[in-house]
């Protein structure tokens, strides 16, 4: 079944380490969502005909805008695309536009999971990451979550951040699970080039935290996660049992998706696309008629580096019997071969049919991955 996601670029600050397409100026918003439903009609035959069990408002800062705004937008989507009746709609909220009654709104769309921007509870780490909101701002906005009768909640955190301790993690994962949340998003801190991090490493003002505090705070996340009951099942995502994120659990079982909005991707199996990340030449272009993104047809190499990508990222793995089935014979054996020397330094593990990372593997994620990579074709 496939998944929308949709793009909203606007922010009202930039936060120090963000590389996510975003913008500060809302001047072409009314513009802005004419061309995201003309796109959605543009893109209507793009994933087969398949009803939608997703739909996926992110950013930027989806709570940047009205509900009047986002029923606009849903409503289009749901008349160009058929939709289940169970689908998961998902909005991603700044805690510091949280208001009851906007969540009132929301609930009112039919959004049944709200995904949150905590980030850290520190409010040394909110003010170094220049986020909007803090951790009094974070707790009142959760609260105001539950309350208005959502209950499928995920939060974002983010660890890794220079100056945070174990001890400092430890205190973020702990007050993080008593709440009531679901499920947990949490990302380690990358320094991009480009943000404002970025500019402040060029300059040696900041760097990366070491590896081995690193690995320290991915462990206590591990254990700490599994203790509070949730199931740690992919790199950076862990939910309670049947409050898994179906919309990203689809992008890794590669079931096709349409992406909305200036920066989006989309994937149908056969081709990826992925639109301008520039939001004045987005709305000209779809206004237009004319192509606001760029193409790239899948070959049978590029579709295994994907499939090796998103499922070893993830408890499932990959799945052997399907690989044999998709890639024949030389995708099997190749990735049978490689596998025997991870298995044999524990960073790899056969569980049935399937080849999962153990949780030493899981921290050097990346780097087997990018082993398995099959070069591209001559
Ligand atoms: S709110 Fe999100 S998208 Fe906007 S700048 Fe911050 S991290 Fe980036």
């Amino acid at each position: 079944m496939a998944g929308i996601y949709i793009h909203i670029p606007f922010c009202k600050k930039l936060c120090h380490y963000c590389d996510f397409y975003h913008i500060v100026s809302t001047s072409n918003k009314d513009a802005f969502y004419e061309a995201i439903i003309k796109e959605a009609s543009i893109m209507k035959d793009y994933a087969g005909n398949e009803p939608l069990s997703t739909i996926y408002i992110g950013g930027g800062t989806p709570s940047v805008c009205s509900v009047k705004d986002i029923a606009t937008i849903l409503n289009h989507i749901v008349k160009v695309f058929p939709t289940e009746e169970t689908s998961e709609i998902t909005i991603e909220l700044n805690p510091d536009d949280v208001t009851s009654e906007y969540l009132k709104g929301l609930k009112s769309l039919g959004i049944n999971r709200v995904s949150m921007g905590i980030q850290s509870w520190r409010d040394t780490d909110l003010k170094m990451l220049n986020r909007r909101h803090d951790s009094s701002v974070a707790a009142s906005a959760l609260k105001s979550v539950f309350r208005a009768g959502f209950e499928n909640v995920t939060i974002d955190l983010i660890y890794g951040i220079p100056g945070m301790t174990l001890s400092d993690w430890e205190s973020n994962l702990d007050l993080s699970f008593s709440y009531d949340i679901k499920h947990l998003s949490a990302y380690h801190l990358t320094i991009e080039p480009g943000t404002v991090f970025g500019k402040m490493r060029d300059k040696n003002l900041l760097s990366e935290i070491e590896e081995e505090d690193s690995a320290s705070q991915f462990n206590m996340l591990i254990e700490k996660s599994e203790t509070a009951g949730f199931i740690h099942y992919e790199i950076s995502n862990f939910g309670r049992e049947g409050y898994f994120s179906r919309h990203n659990s689809n992008y890794w079982k590669q079931v096709p998706y349409i992406g909305l909005g200036p920066s989006a991707h989309s994937f149908n199996g056969y081709s990826r696309q992925w639109n301008v990340s520039n939001l004045k030449s987005y709305i000209r272009s779809v206004n237009e008629g004319t192509a606001y993104y760029e193409k790239e047809v899948l070959d049978s190499r590029t579709c295994f580096n994907e499939y090796i990508m998103t499922s070893l990222r993830t408890m499932w793995g990959i799945d052997l019997e399907y690989l044999e089935m998709t890639f024949e014979k030389e995708g099997y054996d190749y990735v049978v071969n490689l596998s025997t020397k991870f298995k044999e330094y524990g960073l790899m593990k056969q569980d049935k049919k399937n080849l999962v990372l153990t949780n030493q593997g899981k921290m050097i994620s990346d780097n087997i991955i990018s082993e398995f990579m099959m070069p591209a074709e001559e």
